[in-house]
């Protein structure tokens, strides 16, 4: 074990192991929510492809609702009504001294440089007067204002979420080149540890370390290959570490990663490929694993089940998000003041599980490592470094759960 590695320390060494996958392939959108972008993907169209309305109301010539004097009237004259122009029908071009009835998303005729929302209108049924000035160009959304041809909409690297998929159909597009998908093999160590819907038998817990993983993966994009659970045994521990590495990009297991006798996972991996062991100075958290087994990465997570879902969010998913060929965005977190007191300064950096109320940051009364219900019950983690005593106001910083998952 080397010395305590600062959070920064470890996480710039774990990003730097990570190498990003680089075969691509070109999938319909509609299976590519999740996935990173592999290509640069530059828009064959307009967006809007032409103006249009931004309102319901009347399409005009700023000019003719000015008097001649140059300044604005209250109330325009009386103009007919030329033409109706509904959204997906191009009209004419705008007769002088006349206003077009239009809604919103229809393109604006020619000769019209602006529209009056119909509230600020009077209409009868063939003649309209406006009764408050408009601005010139004002409601009409230009052609290119979103996204010009030519323009590249998404860059390589990009996560595709709602908002890129939809960026990706506002240009047409129906088929995405992607990175492939990353493979994870999971398994889970402890003589202890009992699946959901097996009897519990003395001495035993349930395994809830497979349900959180595998939700994280998943929720990352990533191909899970759930190899199961295994005892604290060295044999058992190598054959699932080469049933694992066989068939996937990256291994990841939880439990017995520590160096006690029952832990056998580290030698395991040693057996057949190397393994750096980083003593993260942070609470909770216990060791952090990162090894290889040929070019299969290893992934070693503590087994209390905070502490491995706190690691693999700090940890894991910023590196498997590299692995993903994404471009990742450290979590910014704000400040917030404290709804606690923490009196006694912690030896190590610590990260509470803790909610909002009433603007100020509320602590899980049982910060214990094993307690998954504090996480359950948690919008963010409250970040407190080490030989800090908090008061409370004090500022803290608080990283919601929401830039910490997906
Ligand atoms: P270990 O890292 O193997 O020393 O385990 C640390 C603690 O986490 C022990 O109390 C284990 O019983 C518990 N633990 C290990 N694996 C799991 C699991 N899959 N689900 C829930 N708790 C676990
Ligand atoms: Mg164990």
């Amino acid at each position: 074990m080397t010395d305590m590695l600062s959070v920064e320390a470890a996480l710039d060494q774990l990003l730097a192991a990570a190498v990003p996958v680089i075969e691509s392939q070109t999938l319909p959108a509609e299976t590519a929510l999740g996935l990173i972008l592999a290509a640069p993907l530059v828009s064959g169209v307009n967006v809007p492809p032409l103006d249009n309305s931004a309102m319901d109301g009347y399409a005009l010539r700023h000019a003719e609702c000015v008097d001649g004097a140059g300044e604005p009237q209250w109330l325009s004259p009386w103009l007919p009504i030329s033409q109706r122009i509904p959204a997906g029908h191009p009209g004419q071009p705008l007769q002088a001294g006349t206003a077009a009835r239009i809604f919103t998303g229809a393109p604006i005729p020619d000769g019209a440089d602006c529209v009056v929302m119909q509230e600020d209108c009077e209409a009868g049924t063939d003649e309209v007067r406006v009764m408050r000035p408009p601005k010139p160009g004002a409601n009409i959304r230009r052609a290119g204002e979103d996204i010009q041809i030519g323009q590249t909409v998404l860059e390589p690297g990009a996560r595709l979420g709602p908002a890129q998929l939809g960026v990706a159909a506002s240009i047409g597009e129906t088929r995405l080149t992607v990175y492939r998908r990353l493979k994870a093999a999971v398994f889970f160590t402890g003589d202890e540890i009992v699946l959901p819907g097996e009897p519990l038998g003395a001495g035993r817990i349930y395994n809830s370390n497979r349900a959180t993983l595998i939700a994280l993966l998943n929720q990352l994009g990533i191909e899970v290959i759930d190899l199961g659970q295994i005892g604290d045994n060295f044999d058992a521990t190598l054959v699932a570490l080469q049933r694992a590495s066989a068939v996937a990009d990256v291994v990841i297991t939880s439990g017995g990663v520590s160096v006690g006798e029952e832990d056998h996972v580290k030698a395991a991996v040693e057996k057949i490929g190397r393994i750096d062991l980083w003593n993260v100075s942070m609470k909770p958290g216990k060791p952090l694993a990162h090894g290889r087994i040929g070019n299969v990465d290893f992934i070693g997570l503590p087994g209390n089940p905070v502490s491995a879902f706190v690691v693999f969010c700090l940890f894991v998913r910023p590196f498997l998000l590299k692995r993903m060929g994404a471009i990742f965005r450290p979590p910014a977190g704000f400040h917030l003041p404290a709804g606690f007191t923490r009196a006694k300064p912690g030896r190590r950096r610590e990260f509470m599980r803790a909610r909002i109320e009433m603007n100020r940051a509320v602590l899980f009364p049982n910060q214990s490592s094993g307690v998954l219900t504090s996480l359950a019950w948690a919008d963010g983690l409250v970040d407190v470094d080490a030989g800090v005593t908090v008061n409370v106001g004090d500022p803290v910083r608080f990283i919601p759960l929401s830039e910490l998952l997906a």
